[in-house]
């Protein structure tokens, strides 16, 4: 197989195994979670099929990554907005007791 296959970008894992539903596709998995990369058509009895398989998971490992990178973005700013929102409802607080 392929050496050039990128972690899970679930569990982070780099034990990724294969899979074939039939005759016909193949795909990379995680053997740690179990998630499954795209399928690529072919028998896997050639090497452009585990090519093609590689390449799938490959780039669903970087757009999982890449949304990953934004959500942990998101949340971070959300946080952010929070603890000044906590300090706004302190003073709002503080401004009606008349502090
Ligand atoms: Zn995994």
């Amino acid at each position: 197989m392929s050496d050039d296959l990128k972690p899970c970008p679930f569990c982070g894992g780099n034990d990724i195994g294969s899979t074939a539903t039939n005759k016909h596709s193949l795909a990379y998995v995680c053997t740690s979670c179990e998630a499954r990369g795209p399928y690529a058509e072919g028998s896997g009895l050639e090497r452009r099929h585990w090519i093609d398989a590689a390449e799938k998971w490959n780039t669903r490992a970087q757009d999982e990554a890449a949304m990953r990178a934004g959500y942990e973005m998101a949340a971070k700013e959300a946080r952010e907005i929070g603890v000044h929102l906590r300090r706004f409802d302190l003073v709002l607080n503080d401004m009606k007791e008349g502090k």
